[in-house]
């Protein structure tokens, strides 16, 4: 099994790692990584393996089987091989700020509403929530989006860490996904946004909110009961 670095340290830009298999010439697992695959709302990263003087491009990470595949752009590299792993940072930070930030604003309409996430979708350049709120209100909104922003820029610790699962499910909100349940797995990984939030979550975050600096509405939408829409991206 991959040692799934980004879980441990989510500011690791760099890291040495062996190939551990290659398919079709260009689907590759590593005994270890900093690539996080797509999925649960955040997008894959990307970045290049480099294996001497050749660059491989990582077009695409995915998880299948349980396996972390990175997909690169050409065929070279072969079982065995030693690779320097190099994200995109640039790309991989603004996530993190802003799936950081997507916490912060789920928690408050959740605490302050009871409102259930019913969707996700984090870009590079933009964030798009969706919530299951009784009444569309825009102005309800911008007002929990405005509250974010206090947080934000202030010094509030995240902290990510493991605990057994039935420990775990007796923190409020921990689950604020709309019908999902727990994995099937004696522990489960909480993010804590200390005096703000817990959350069972396997994504990548920021520290501190301080590093979020700000964001800004784009817009809302009514798409129904079960999703009152909202845009938003970093400042
Ligand atoms: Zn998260």
């Amino acid at each position: 099994m991959t040692n799934l670095l980004f879980l441990v340290d989510s500011y690791l830009r760099e890291t040495k790692a062996t190939v551990t298999s290659v398919k079709d010439g260009k689907y590759v697992t590593l005994n270890q990584t900093i690539f996080y695959p797509k999925g649960g709302g955040q997008p894959y990263d990307t970045g290049e393996l480099v294996k001497g003087n050749e660059t491989y491009k990582v077009i695409y990470v995915g998880k299948f089987s349980g396996e972390i595949s990175h997909e690169v752009d050409h065929k070279g590299l072969q079982v065995g091989d030693e690779v320097k792993c190099v994200l995109n940072w640039k790309r991989r930070y603004k996530l993190m700020r802003s799936h950081t930030a997507a916490h912060v604003l789920a928690a408050l309409l959740n605490k302050g509403t009871g409102a259930l996430i019913t969707g996700n979708q984090l870009k590079e350049d933009h964030v798009r929530f969706d919530f299951s709120l009784e009444k569309f209100d825009r102005e309800l909104l911008e007002e929990y989006l405005a509250k974010s922003n206090e947080l934000f820029g202030t010094d509030v610790p995240v902290k990510w860490y493991e605990l057994p699962k039935e420990e775990a499910m007796k923190i409020p909100g921990v689950v604020k996904m709309a019908g999902a349940f727990p994995p099937n797995l004696p522990s489960l990984r909480i993010v804590e946004i200390v005096g703000v939030d817990k959350q069972a979550d396997g994504g990548t975050h920021v520290r501190n909110l301080r590093e979020i600096v700000k964001v800004e509405l784009i817009k809302t939408e009514n798409k129904g009961k079960n999703n009152r829409r909202i845009y938003f991206r970093l400042d």
